[in-house]
């Protein structure tokens, strides 16, 4: 059975992914390398405990002795990466793990497999001649939109935070490894995920905590920034086709359609918990929403055009936001169930 490295497998995306994964293919495997940083917890894949077809590794995409061993040991035939430093706020605050992470990180990777894999540029092994490093980025390389206008593939980067700069960094380097060494690569760039096993400093898990704490509802600068919503299964199943069908050496761009306000998402949360759980106050969760100072370097716009991937590789989204956040805001009902009962 062909093993897989999934990097990041214990955050958010990676967790929904591999679950998914294995699911759908009964003849992978899965070797999940992950940090364990704060954004990331064994928890989230307790489900596979008993599953012969997983292997959790803890460690350091950065630790290059620790990689080429796992190729060894595990005979990797492919790669999903998806570890990352990836909140926007932390990258403001303290960049550093970001370069190291996303940019070292990731050309450590590359490296290990493109050696391990290939005998020169444009040769691959015979064992590993089908073999591909699947690298997955976000839309924020490609900087802000105004009211007009979508992100294509063929969009210029242009990257305004240090996170954003470093995934650019990166996506930069994997294009490289296809071109100078013709390595077998794809890379997705998704638009704004929610679902399931997010990080609670997250936009949407804060939304859902704070209004059941009783706590003000924090809300960048005026609200009206605008992202465009995946629920993270139709992301993880763009990740697999991609990864599966995508053309070598391309990119990909996965978004739901589903350009909302943040305000909006607030507000619609709130209706949802008015409705599902009512104030004792009587009062609506929309009262507890405060306005805070913004972002620095907030980008206005993120809007995806994710034509390519539907026409070319039968992508398509199966929620759209109103759906998706019912089933999100149910599951983290049950996650804060304890401030509930406080
Ligand atoms: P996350 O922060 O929830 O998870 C990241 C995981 O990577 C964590 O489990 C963490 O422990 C691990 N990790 C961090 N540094 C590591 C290191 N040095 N070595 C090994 N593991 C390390 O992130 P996510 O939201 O699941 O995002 C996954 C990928 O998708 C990232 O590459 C991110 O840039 C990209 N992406 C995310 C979104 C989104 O909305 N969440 C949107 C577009 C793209």
């Amino acid at each position: 059975m062909d093993n897989i490295l999934v990097t990041g497998g214990c955050g958010f995306i990676g967790s929904n992914f591999i679950i998914h994964y294995l699911k759908n293919n009964l003849d992978s495997a899965i070797v999940n390398l992950d940090a364990l940083t704060y954004a990331g917890t064994i928890d989230n894949l307790s489900e596979l405990k008993n599953n012969d077809r997983y292997t959790f590794i803890e460690g350091d995409i950065c630790d290059r002795d620790l990689i080429e061993k796992i190729f060894h040991q595990y005979n990797i035939k492919n790669v999903i990466h998806l570890a990352a430093e990836s909140h926007v706020d932390n990258s403001i605050a303290n960049p550093d793990a970001f370069m190291q992470t996303n940019i070292l990180g990731t050309f450590n990777l590359l490296d290990v497999a493109k050696n391990y894999w290939m005998i020169s540029p444009g040769v691959y092994k015979e064992d590993y001649k089908n073999s591909r490093f699947h690298h997955v980025s976000t839309d924020e390389v490609y900087g802000t939109l105004g009211e007009e206008g979508l992100f294509h593939e063929t969009t210029a980067y242009a990257p305004n935070s240090p996170y954003s700069a470093s995934k650019a960094s990166s996506d930069f380097i994997v294009r490289s490894y296809h071109h100078t060494y013709g390595m077998n690569v794809v890379t997705t760039n998704c638009s704004n995920n929610y679902g399931p096993k997010q990080h609670d400093e997250k936009l949407i898990p804060v939304i859902i905590r704070k209004a059941l704490a009783g706590e003000e509802i924090p809300i960048y600068g005026n609200g009206k920034n605008i992202r465009d919503w995946l629920y993270v299964l139709d992301h993880c199943k763009g990740i697999e086709l991609a990864f599966k069908k995508g053309i070598t050496g391309e990119t990909y761009n996965i978004g739901g359609r589903n350009e909302r306000t943040n305000i909006y998402i607030a507000e619609k949360i709130c209706e949802f918990l008015d409705h599902e759980i009512p104030c004792e106050s009587g009062k609506s969760y929309k009262d507890q929403i405060s306005y805070v100072t913004d972002r620095a370097g907030h980008d206005y716009r993120y809007a995806i055009d994710a034509s390519k991937i539907e026409n070319e590789l039968g992508w398509i989204a199966d929620e759209n936001f109103e759906s998706g956040i019912e089933l999100t805001i149910n599951w983290y009902l049950n996650k804060y169930r304890n401030i509930l009962s406080n």
